[in-house]
């Protein structure tokens, strides 16, 4: 009956629906939640506003070929992305680039360490702050210290619940200081919002006669793993079965639970025109929560009313909160190896995306995998 299972319908999954489908390859899609688009999925709230359920997902790529392929089901709303975060009670741009610099020191300190700086590094270049933090410079070591004190230490103890040394480097590598003076979060190419949203660009794209979509289904319900075989609808299923989910789940956790962290997301409507002079403002030295996003800077909406995100990390229990993130020490990747060794087993069956392959993917990234994936089994 169906040639293709693919498991969750996040980015991963849907992309390699539609990829299978156009090549007339039959596919079942099953999602456990009650919408498509995964994380992603974004909503028009009482307020009028678009916003990020899951937290805020700001697209940028590198590849034209991402930009081209997404472009089929969505029009776009230009938009560079802006952080600033809370450094002494005053939000200042993000990441830490030549503008911040001015912003945090007065003039004369900042002369020198711009000249420091410069001395060192190319304009343009990008330099993770744990590379700052090894340089022999005085002046340039007493400004990593304070980067890391003021905007990664104690935001990556609240985000992970660890301090920035006990997480893999490229975690805080995707926020390095940049020796320009660019405020955008990112400097890819190609950046914008789908206009409509990821829910209608997702449902776009599974919008094809080859897609059978089951939403509300756990995929226990249909499937199950015995020896080294898939059954589908008690059925044995030699097609290619695609997962997205979490790998211990699959395996009913028989090597233990993998960790993920998780995000409380709490939304508050908020009676103003405007709450904040950036989209997303970091607090890492502040409160419980780690930022917020303010969706209408994002999503432009002619409303009085502006509704805010605050985020809460915290512990994943499965079955209480979502898994947003892999966790990124040596431990976890281990206890993650165990069940993608567990998974080769099974040879009509691939691991795709963040929960599945406990990476950090971005959307382009997921996007880009999902393509590699189909190259090697259509
Ligand atoms: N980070 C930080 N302070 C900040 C912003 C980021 O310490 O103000 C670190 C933190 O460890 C975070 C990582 O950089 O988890 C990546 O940040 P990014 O904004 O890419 O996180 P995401 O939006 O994916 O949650």
């Amino acid at each position: 009956m169906f040639d293709v299972v693919i498991i969750g319908a996040g980015m991963a999954g849907s992309v390699l629906a539609e990829r299978f489908a156009s090549v007339g390859k039959k596919v079942l899609l099953i999602e456990r939640r009650r919408h498509v688009a995964g994380n992603c999925y974004d909503e028009v709230d009482e307020n009028g506003i678009l916003i990020h359920k899951y937290g805020p997902h700001l697209f940028h790529t590198d590849s034209a070929q991402v930009w081209e392929y997404l472009s089929r089901f969505t029009q776009w709303h230009l938009y560079f992305h802006k952080v600033k975060a809370v450094v002494d009670g005053k939000p200042v741009p993000l990441p830490f680039n030549l503008n911040t610099l001015r912003e945090v020191f007065p003039t004369r300190l900042a002369d020198k360490l711009e000249a420091a700086l410069l001395g060192n590094f190319d304009y343009g270049n990008k330099i993770p702050i744990l590379e700052l933090k090894k340089s022999a410079d005085a002046d340039l070591q007493f400004l990593a210290d304070f980067i890391y004190e003021k905007i990664f230490l104690h935001y990556s103890e609240k985000q992970w619940g660890l301090s920035p040394d006990k997480i893999a480097g490229a975690v805080t590598a995707r926020v390095p200081i940049s020796i320009s003076r660019d405020d955008r979060y990112f400097n890819d190419p190609f950046q914008a919002m789908p206009l409509r949203g990821y829910t209608r660009l997702v449902e776009n794209m599974l919008d094809h006669k080859n897609i059978k979509l089951l939403l509300n289904t756990d995929f226990h319900d249909v499937m199950e793993l015995r020896g080294e075989q898939t059954y589908l609808f008690r059925r044995k299923f030699k097609g290619q079965l695609i997962y997205t989910g979490q790998l211990d789940e699959l395996f009913d956790k028989k090597f233990g639970t993998l960790p993920y962290r998780s995000i409380d997301m709490r939304f508050q409507s908020v009676d103003d025109e405007q709450f904040q002079s950036a989209p997303v403002v970091n607090y890492p030295n502040n409160y419980d929560f780690t930022r917020i996003t303010e969706f209408k800077q994002i999503h432009p909406a002619q409303v009085e009313r502006t509704t805010i995100l605050r985020e809460y990390p915290q512990e994943y229990v499965a079955g209480v909160n979502e898994p947003y993130y892999p966790i990124f020490t040596d431990e976890a990747r281990a206890a993650y190896e165990k069940y993608s060794d567990e998974l080769k087993r099974f040879k009509n069956i691939t691991a795709v995306g963040r929960l599945a392959e406990y990476r950090y993917f971005d959307i382009d990234d997921v996007i880009k995998r999902a393509f590699e994936v189909f190259d090697a089994l259509k």
